[in-house]
């Protein structure tokens, strides 16, 4: 086990984790902590609550120099709730140290700000908005914030702040050392840290898939127009006990809102034009189990923690991958499964191939229990396996019993596949080349046959996508698959295989 003590960190500071009860540094801090107090520039990418403050809050609280009466470390937020929450946090690891952290955020008196800075500020925590203001109002002075920390960044992408963001890191000593930290690291915030770190170091403590995998996926392909009524449709035929509809916009979260409680369901919505005291309470009432459905954008629900959701539904398909998996993760929390539902319109198609290959999973068609019932499990492939439905309905029962107290019905897992559940006849791989590598069906079946040399009975299912394709075969035959065809070359391609995550 590391200590605090093993990364460096001064008595000072270990004397108030201590007192704070932090016996064990995180993934994140473990990595983070030495990095910055070597000096370097370190992105910090992990889950929210994970311990990010402490990460970079305790390396910048070591570099500060106490007689030093300048501003010596700023840290960026994009809330003032996180403008708040961070300097507490710095605040309390600083128990022990000299230093002044103050906090300016909007939607305060400017004045009071402006005053507590003049009486010294080692640290300044602030929003973005309003540290503008100050350095326009001459009341902060930046030549000599050297350990500049951009936290929750990938927020401050959301409310469109990174061009008042670059002018800020632009008014910063070049010299600085940088530190970014997000939930998830999107192009745009990639390319903030490019244009203005130096060097820098990446620490990313991936999410925990597994989540995932207790979580039935499918998507609808709809026009937009027809996008609301469908949902209405969906819900009625889904009965989720909680759900919560994920909407791009604030402006897109109330409109649902309004079309739904015009149908007559119990909904409210929580986003970010909503004041904090309408906010808080729809949170405590969805909590409570008084709301059933809740219409959220990303902001709104980030960082919430909550319990038994049955039902993630991405109205608007997320902008990618990883904020798909950060939503679909409120459901399917250890020991229950859940349901993530993906609303594309047409155009929108490819997005769900995108994702299917960033989370490595099969996401199918959303079917009504009816469809479902028509169809049994893939019935495109039965067919082709020419297998007895008896075996089917042996089964089912089965891997229904292997999830949480079967609280959902066998029948909710038909169109997750009926084979994902791990004892199936058939495991499923993961191909990395498809259609625009220029590979086939018959082009992968080939390489089956030959290069893994199996017969054609052990080859079940070849379903090549744009970018990356998924075989599956005979358990007995999967691993042998992998060490033969992993690594080689097809139609002069480098291919990668695994076993998929389902
Ligand atoms: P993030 O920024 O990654 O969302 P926070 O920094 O807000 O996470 O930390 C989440 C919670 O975990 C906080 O309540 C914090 O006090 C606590 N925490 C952080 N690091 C530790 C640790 N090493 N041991 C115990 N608790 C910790
Ligand atoms: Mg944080």
């Amino acid at each position: 086990m590391t200590a605090f003590k093993d990364l460096g960190l001064s008595p000072a500071i270990q004397q108030a984790l201590d007192e704070l009860g932090f016996v064990e540094p995180s993934p994140i801090q473990e990595e983070a902590i030495p990095e910055l107090l070597a000096g370097h520039d370190v992105i910090g990418q992990a889950q929210t609550g994970t311990g990010k403050t402490a990460a970079f809050g305790l390396p910048l609280l070591q570099y500060l120099d106490p007689a030093d009466p300048e501003v010596q470390a700023i840290v960026l937020t994009p809330t003032r709730e996180l403008c708040i929450q961070v300097t507490q946090a710095l605040r309390s690891y600083a128990e022990h140290l000299e230093v002044e952290v103050v906090a300016v955020f909007g939607g305060a008196p400017i004045r009071s700000q402006q005053s507590q800075l003049r009486s010294g500020a080692h640290v300044v925590v602030a929003t973005v908005g309003r540290m503008m203001d100050l350095m326009s109002r001459h009341s902060l002075v930046l030549t000599s914030a050297r350990f500049v920390v951009l936290d929750e960044a990938d927020e401050m992408l959301d409310l469109g702040f990174i061009e008042d963001v670059e002018k800020i890191l632009r008014m910063c000593p070049s010299g600085r050392q940088t530190a970014l930290f997000s939930a998830t690291m999107p192009p745009p915030i990639q390319k903030l840290a490019e244009g203005y770190m130096y060097d820098p170091t990446t620490i990313r403590i991936t999410p925990k898939t597994l989540t995932v995998d207790a979580i039935q996926q499918a998507f609808i392909e709809v026009p937009a127009k027809d996008k609301a009524e469908k949902l209405v449709d969906v819900l009625k035929v889904e009965e989720p006990e909680q759900a919560i509809i994920f909407t791009r916009t604030k402006i897109g979260a109330s409109k649902l809102e309004q079309t739904l409680k015009a149908k007559g369901l119990d909904v409210k919505a929580l986003h970010g034009d909503m004041s904090q005291g309408s906010r808080d309470g729809v949170m405590i009432a969805f909590k409570d189990h008084r709301v059933r459905l809740l219409v959220a954008t990303d902001i709104a629900a980030r960082g919430l923690d909550i319990e038994h959701v049955t039902h993630v539904i991405n109205y608007d398909v997320p902008n990618s991958s990883e904020v798909y998996v950060h939503r679909i993760g409120r459901t399917g929390r250890v020991g229950r499964t859940g349901r993530a539902i993906t609303f594309v319109t047409p155009a929108q198609r490819e997005e769900i191939g995108r994702i299917e290959r960033d989370v490595k999973t099969s996401i199918g068609e959303w079917e009504t229990p009816e469809e479902r019932l028509e169809h049994a499990p893939r019935p495109r492939r039965r067919r082709e396996r020419g297998e007895p439905s008896e075996r089917q309905r042996e089964r089912e029962p089965a891997a229904a019993g292997d999830r949480a107290e079967g609280d959902d019905g066998p029948d909710r897992d038909r169109d997750a596949g009926g084979d994902r559940d791990g004892k199936a006849e058939t495991v499923k791989l993961f191909v990395n080349r498809g259609e625009r590598s220029g590979i086939d069906e018959e082009d992968l079946r080939w390489a089956l046959r030959e290069g893994a040399v199996l017969p054609d009975e052990a080859i079940h299912d070849v379903r090549v996508l744009h970018r990356f394709s998924f075989v599956e075969v005979d358990p007995a035959e999967a691993e042998r698959t992998v060490e033969f065809l992993d690594g080689t070359k097809l139609k002069g391609k480098e291919i990668r295989l695994e076993v998929a995550r389902s």
